[in-house]
Parts: C-alpha cells; sequence; structure tokens
C-alpha cells in the first residue's frame, strides 16, 4: 500500500475544480431527489470519487483503500450521507469499499478591527475582544481530496 499526497488538490485552484464538479452534478441530481436521496452529499460524493479515480489512474494505482478529506465546518457537510453516497457510487469501481477518513476543518476568523483570531461556534461572528462584527474567513470552508491510500 502507498499514499498519494494529492498535492495538486490541496491548492485554492484545486478546491474551486472541486466545487466546480460538485456544482455542475448538482444540476443532473434531480433524478436522485425523486429517489429521496440528499443531493448536495451525492454532488459532493460523486466529485470526490472522480477526483479520486482520476488520480489513480494517473498514478497507475490498482485499488483505492482510503480517501483522506479536509472539509470545513462551514460546508454543511453530512459525514454519514456522505459516507453513504460515497459506498452507493463507488461500487464496481477501484474505490469500492475505500475508507473515507474525513478530517473537520474547524470554522475560524480574524478580527478587522482588533486583529485578534478566534474560532467561530454556533454562528457567533462577532469578535469577542472588541465585539466588532468585520472578520475574514481564515478557514472553515474547505472541501478537499488530502491524500489517497492506494495498492
Ligand atoms: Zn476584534
Amino acid at each position: 500500500m502507498s499514499k498519494l499526497l494529492c498535492r495538486i488538490l490541496g491548492c485554492r485552484s484545486a478546491a474551486a475544480f472541486f466545487l466546480f464538479y460538485c456544482e455542475k452534478l448538482a444540476n443532473q441530481a434531480d433524478e436522485l431527489t425523486s429517489r429521496g436521496m440528499d443531493m448536495h452529499e451525492m454532488a459532493i460524493a460523486e466529485g470526490i470519487l472522480r477526483i479520486a479515480l482520476d488520480y489513480a489512474e494517473q498514478n497507475e494505482a490498482k485499488k483505492i483503500r482510503e480517501i483522506g478529506l479536509l472539509i470545513g465546518e462551514m460546508s454543511g457537510v453530512e459525514t454519514e450521507a456522505l459516507e453513504f453516497s460515497f459506498r452507493m457510487i463507488a461500487a464496481e469501481t477501484m474505490a469500492e469499499g475505500a475508507k473515507l477518513s474525513i478530517k473537520r476543518i474547524p470554522l475560524v476568523g480574524r478580527c478587522g478591527t482588533c486583529g485578534r483570531e478566534f474560532h467561530i461556534e454556533h454562528y457567533d461572528f462577532w469578535c469577542p475582544e472588541c465585539k466588532d462584527g468585520v472578520l475574514t474567513l481564515l478557514s472553515g470552508r474547505e472541501m478537499q481530496v488530502e491524500y489517497l491510500e492506494v495498492d
């Protein structure tokens, strides 16, 4: 087994690429909603599967064992729904049975007035130091494939 670090996918442009996939697929997901599936997670699972299969093929892998994901607190992704969707669409591909290893990235903001960095909880965006409400989001909106474990 070897670990492929998805450097291409770790940068900003790749994240945008990932989101592009998700949006495109969400538009095609009418059929899924009529079957009662969650469209958001299904579209994300499709994006993850495509990226993983492309990357594994480029690296001449035979089987994908594990997929490492970085998912921000604010991305609104439900772990169980994502795992369920992924299991369903990965069947009969080389990613069948692959484990999704999900690392949650905390939602962190920096205050524009005093510069304090803080963890945003319960969508409370006010600075705890100076109570100012103008902040920059530093992390928490990620949806990225970080690595693949392959044979
Ligand atoms: Zn502040």
